[in-house]
């Protein structure tokens, strides 16, 4: 059996008891090293097989291999596993497998929902997730999804938006938005959340401070109803109050 498991944004709080099990359950666990980090507690002595973030191939493949015979393997992921996690790569290599191998997704908190409860309540309404990496997806369908998500005003998530290499995406990506986000618009950012340096700041649209921004943040822009109070983001679900 694979568990493709989701443990959260950082905390052992923010584990599912899901998670917990499945991890307990299994006899060899698979990860990226800082998220095997994360989880220390619950692995003791278990066998751990770990490598770099751009294996993430090399890693699913060998746990399927190890499922293959007999052991109960674990995949670790950070957030959910289904989001920009490692569920889908696990299902694609088992699905070519002509052995049957099974496989259980266990859900995690993801980190938009984990740094949405930081900044009080930004989310509430329609929403979605875009990762900013073009990595395995081109540019064009990154900005195209930008610009239309903006444009039906969701409140935006931004996974991925900025990396030492790509650091110019997400002011990019701002400029692409900034044609149906108003100036005055909301925006949370949430560093490390749950994790031991977690850092929250809200600011406008017009006033975003990109260089607060890095690879373990999450940047959620609201839509027009938005407002801040105190240091809270709220959006109104319609209740009349
Ligand atoms: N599967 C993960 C997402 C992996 S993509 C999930 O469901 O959360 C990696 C991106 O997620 C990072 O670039 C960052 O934008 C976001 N992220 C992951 N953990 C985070 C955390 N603890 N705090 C803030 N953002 C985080």
């Amino acid at each position: 059996m694979i568990y493709v498991i989701g443990i959260g944004p950082g905390s052992k709080e923010m584990m599912t008891l899901e998670a917990i099990n499945a991890i307990e359950n299994s006899e060899v666990i698979v990860g990226y090293k800082t998220y095997i980090n994360l989880i220390h507690e619950f692995i003791k002595d278990k066998e751990v097989v770990q490598n770099g973030m751009r294996q993430e191939i090399d890693r699913c493949t060998e746990a399927v291999k190890i499922a293959k015979t007999g052991k109960n393997v674990a995949v670790i992921s950070s957030g959910d596993a289904g989001i920009y996690g490692m569920a889908g790569l696990v299902l694609e290599l088992v699905s070519k497998e002509e052995q049957k191998v099974e496989v259980k997704i266990v859900p995690g908190v993801t980190a938009s929902i984990g740094a949405a409860a930081i900044l009080g309540a930004p989310i509430m309404h329609d929403f979605c997730h875009i990762s900013l990496s073009d990595l395995l997806t081109p540019w064009e369908v990154i900005e195209k999804r930008l610009k239309l998500a903006a444009d039906a005003d969701f409140v935006i998530c931004l996974y991925n938006p900025r990396s030492k290499g790509r650091s110019e995406h997400l002011s990019k990506a701002f400029k692409i938005m900034s044609e149906f986000k108003d100036g005055k618009t909301p925006v949370g950012i949430v560093k490390d959340a749950g994790r031991e340096n977690e850092e929250k700041f809200i600011c406008t649209f017009d006033n975003m401070d990109f260089d607060r921004v890095d690879m373990t943040t999450m940047v959620i822009v609201g839509n027009k109803s938005t407002f801040i109070h105190e240091d809270l983001i709220i959006t109104p679900r319609g209740y009349t109050v």
